[in-house]
């Protein structure tokens, strides 16, 4: 029996777009589960942070569909509430204002974007703060945390919209090492919850670890997609198989 609509929650039909001349996606297709965990991988520039960034309607595509829980977005409209506020997501940087406490940092669009009441909005960004294993942390200023606390404090941020799917982009990537791991395991809290999740990332040991299927992407296309089992151990493109050699 096909799945019904609504168990979609990202679907991308032979999406493609071009920077100018530069076709840098090129009929990508690729459908999300509810609470699917998704790790897409591939060498730099082959795409992956464009096709993310077009997931919640930071970059316009020109070619194909993309609907995320049932919505679908406008090809060349960028901005679209009715998905962005489905979908969380964190980048490599922090993008927290650092003049603003942590707190604030979390309930700053609940209350001037949603015009949720500010104790409400209180509530619910400690409860989210709690999630991430840094509630005592609510009263300082970004500069006062290490980057593995200003990344789950963005993480936070992202849940207190209650997004239905959590998009990364390579958010470990600027982490000191020994803040990777944090950071990885508040991802794997969410993987655990239920959350639907689609993260670029190079650790490939998160990728075992959570992912129902790791998507390599090469040159603006997905060459391969395979459970972690298979798509470490047996992969079938040599583009995957090299690529694998040099992160793992
Ligand atoms: P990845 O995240 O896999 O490293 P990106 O999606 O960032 O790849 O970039 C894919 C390709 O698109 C790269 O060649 C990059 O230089 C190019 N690119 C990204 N953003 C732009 C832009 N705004 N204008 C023109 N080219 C871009
Ligand atoms: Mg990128």
């Amino acid at each position: 029996m096909p799945d019904s609509p609504v168990a979609r929650s990202v679907e991308i039909e032979k999406m493609s777009k071009w920077f100018g001349d530069f076709q840098v996606l090129s009929d990508i297709d690729l459908s999300v589960k509810q609470g699917e965990r998704i790790v897409v991988c591939g060498p730099s520039g082959s795409g992956k942070s464009t096709m993310i960034r077009c997931i919640n309607g930071l970059e316009a595509f020109q070619n194909g569909k993309i609907t995320v829980n049932g919505v679908e977005l406008a090809q060349k409209s960028r901005v679209l509430e009715a998905v962005r506020k489905n979908v969380g997501m964190v980048f490599q940087q922090f993008n927290l204002f650092p003049h603003l406490t942590v707190l604030q940092n979390c309930t700053l669009a609940l209350t001037w974007v949603h015009k949720t009441p500010r104790a409400e909005a209180e509530r619910i960004a400690r409860r989210y703060l709690e999630k991430v294993r840094i509630p005592e942390q609510a009263g300082k200023y970004p500069g006062q945390l290490s980057g593995g606390q200003q990344q789950r404090v963005a993480i936070a941020r992202s849940l207190c919209l209650r997004p239905s799917v959590m998009l990364f982009d390579e958010p470990t990537s600027s982490l000191d090492p020994e803040m990777v791991k944090e950071v990885l395991d508040t991802m794997a809290d969410l993987a655990q919850d239920g959350m639907t999740i689609i993260c670029v990332t190079h650790e490939m040991g998160f990728a075992r670890r959570i992912a129902d299927r790791v998507i390599f992407m090469d040159q603006g296309r997905i060459i391969e997609e395979a459970p972690p089992s298979i798509f470490f151990e047996n992969p079938r493109e040599a583009r995957t198989r090299r690529f694998l050699e040099q992160v793992l």
